[in-house]
């Protein structure tokens, strides 16, 4: 971060963008903007090279075949690992999240190492696909309120001893390890099996993220009504029989 700018990616929109995960990328701009931030957004396709220098980095969900050529591409460009490195913040889901990890089972049915960001594996699961709405509490340190989200996905993931789960789940399948974690982080960097967009559900989440960017403890308040009523309308919905 330098002056009041703030230099968001979203990587890979053509290859990793499924069940309205470019929301996270609008969430994000937005609150940013509403806290007076001069926001530069950087949507990096998958022809084209990571930019080291920025804050905030996103990347969503996607079917097996584009998750194998991200992973190859990540791997090939190094830049997302060098942002890390540097410190940057990455934010994943599903299979943006596998990527991040040390290795998935890829759509030819091989283990394909990932980018080793978070100390996850994933493998598939043997059960059925894990579908639906989810709801869980958020691991504790970070402050945040109640998670909800959407699930849909046949890896399951399995946290290292240097990875936190990111919550546990009251309803919904998570990591499918049947352990009732979901997701998992270290300092900067998160994954989450979370569609929705996440962040249009959970806009605390997103504003952890440019507080962390921005190294401050709080931001100016914002008019989260239209936020507030999604998130009732989920939780609600999420809790009603099948
Ligand atoms: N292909 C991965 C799985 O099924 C990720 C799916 C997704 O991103 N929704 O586990």
């Amino acid at each position: 971060m330098s002056d009041n700018s703030l230099r968001l990616v979203w990587v890979y929109p053509d290859l990793l963008s499924t069940y309205g995960d470019q929301g996270n990328a609008l969430v994000v701009e937005r609150r940013a903007r509403q806290r007076g931030l001069d926001v530069t957004r950087i949507d990096v396709r998958s022809d084209q090279p990571v930019p080291t220098s920025g804050d905030i980095y996103l990347i969503g969900g996607g079917e097996d075949r584009p998750q194998r050529l991200a992973a190859e591409r990540l791997r090939r460009d190094s830049g997302l690992a060098r942002a890390a490195g540097n410190g940057a913040i990455i934010f994943s889901v599903c299979a943006g999240y596998q990527i991040l990890g040390h290795e998935f089972i890829n759509d030819l049915d091989q283990r394909q190492p990932g980018l080793g960001l978070l100390d996850v594996v994933s493998t598939r699961g043997e059960g059925e696909r894990c579908v639906g709405d989810v709801l869980g509490d958020i691991d504790p340190p970070l402050g945040l309120p109640q998670l909800t989200g959407f699930e849909n996905h046949q890896g399951i993931t399995h946290l290292g001893p240097t990875a936190r789960p990111f919550a546990r789940t009251r309803l919904g399948k998570g990591n499918g390890t049947g352990d009732g974690t979901e997701g998992a982080y270290n300092d900067t960097v998160f994954g989450t099996y979370m569609h929705g967009p996440v962040l249009a559900r959970n806009p605390q989440i997103a504003d952890l993220l440019l507080r962390l960017a921005l190294d401050v403890n709080a931001l100016p308040p914002t008019d989260d009504r239209w936020y507030e009523a999604l998130r009732s309308e989920r939780i609600t919905a999420a809790q009603q029989p099948a």
